[in-house]
């Protein structure tokens, strides 16, 4: 695995058990989230992008289960490790912040007390004065003044309960960090410094930031890297400058194209027809063929694979594979 690698996922799967049997919400996903990058990973909802990320971590509870593939983490495959030790191993390396803090901190604690908890459970020997210390170090490179350090999370504004979640992912200095939806709950403009914040401790931290997002326009305003899930499955991924200004799989050129531009002289916003399908029973092969303006006969025979189309860029689509030879007369035909 190369050095600046801090995760990498391998044909990762993840299947929740629905009435109907099994179901598949992450299909044989691959991603890698490099040292002192955001990598902003996109998709309607529904796409299995907050299963992926909580399967980095691997968070999935019963009645789901990770079914295949490896989750290489600076060279652990995290796989392999039990339950005990994965619990270690994610307290001290990823930190995750999700959607609404209010329900990541306990309303009867104070701020204080789940930074020192953070600390003291992964590293006892630290005393409680030290623990102190290093709260308040940490709040304060947040922009938070350790005099709030006493108060309950619902004594502070959404925006600093989510800095108060980064601080908690930094505490034990992890490499890498899962942010789920964290904007969602946020103003614009605390949105607008919150990214920010991310941004420069990525930089200043070496961190690796997995943002998980249906905001579009926001992984075009923050990501280094773009990956786009559609149906639990990756549809594409590379730099964000390639992803938008030159986006491959039909389905990003949809996404892309619904992002209101002031630029353009179009009234109506474009509207992708259909909607994400129902992973109970998902459409065969290229999930995304009854949606799709470029459907070829194959695309709804035979799954292409998520692979290189030029550079960096990868995608899992049709129109840039080679077609088998059984298709190959009927995609002369086709619309692409
Ligand atoms: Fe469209 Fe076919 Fe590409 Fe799927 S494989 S996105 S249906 S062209």
């Amino acid at each position: 695995m190369p050095d600046d690698n801090v995760i990498r996922a391998e044909n990762l799967s993840v299947q929740y058990k629905t009435r109907a049997g099994w179901v598949s919400a992450v299909d044989d996903v691959s991603l890698e989230i490099r040292r002192g990058e955001i990598l902003g990973l996109v998709g309607e909802s529904g796409c299995g992008k907050s299963t992926l990320g909580k399967a980095l971590m691997r968070l999935i509870r019963h009645p789901a289960r990770i079914t295949n593939g490896h989750i290489w983490f600076q060279g652990i495959d995290l796989m392999t490790l039990s339950d005990n030790e994965m619990r270690q191993f994610r307290g001290r390396n990823i930190g995750m912040i999700f959607q609404d803090p209010m329900t990541s901190l306990n309303p009867i604690q104070r701020v204080v007390e789940h930074l020192i908890e953070t600390i003291r459970t992964h590293e006892p020997a630290v005393s409680d004065e030290d623990a102190h210390a290093r709260a308040a170090d940490l709040v304060d490179r947040l922009g938070i003044s350790a005099n709030r350090l006493d108060d309950y999370p619902h004594q502070l504004s959404g925006g600093m309960r989510q800095r108060v979640m980064i601080s908690l992912a930094l505490a034990l200095n992890a490499d890498l960090i899962i942010a789920d939806e964290a904007t969602t709950s946020l103003d614009v403009i605390v949105e607008a410094q919150f990214v920010e914040l991310l941004q420069q401790l990525c930089r200043d931290l070496d961190l690796a930031i997995l943002m998980i997002t249906h905001n579009i326009g926001l992984v075009a305003e923050v990501a280094d890297r773009v990956a786009v899930m559609y149906a639990g499955r990756m549809a594409e991924m590379g730099s964000a400058c390639d992803v938008f200004k030159e986006p491959l799989h039909p389905y990003t050129q949809g996404l892309l194209k619904a992002v209101p531009n002031i630029h353009l002289e179009e009234d109506e916003l474009y509207k992708m027809e259909g909607s994400p399908p129902d992973l109970v029973s998902p459409p065969p092969a290229c999930r995304f063929h009854p949606r799709c303006p470029h459907m070829m006969p194959v695309c709804s025979k035979v799954q292409p694979d998520f692979e290189t189309a030029r550079g960096d860029h990868r995608t899992a689509c049709w129109l840039y594979q080679d077609v088998p030879a059984e298709y190959q007369d009927v995609r002369e035909g086709s619309k692409a």
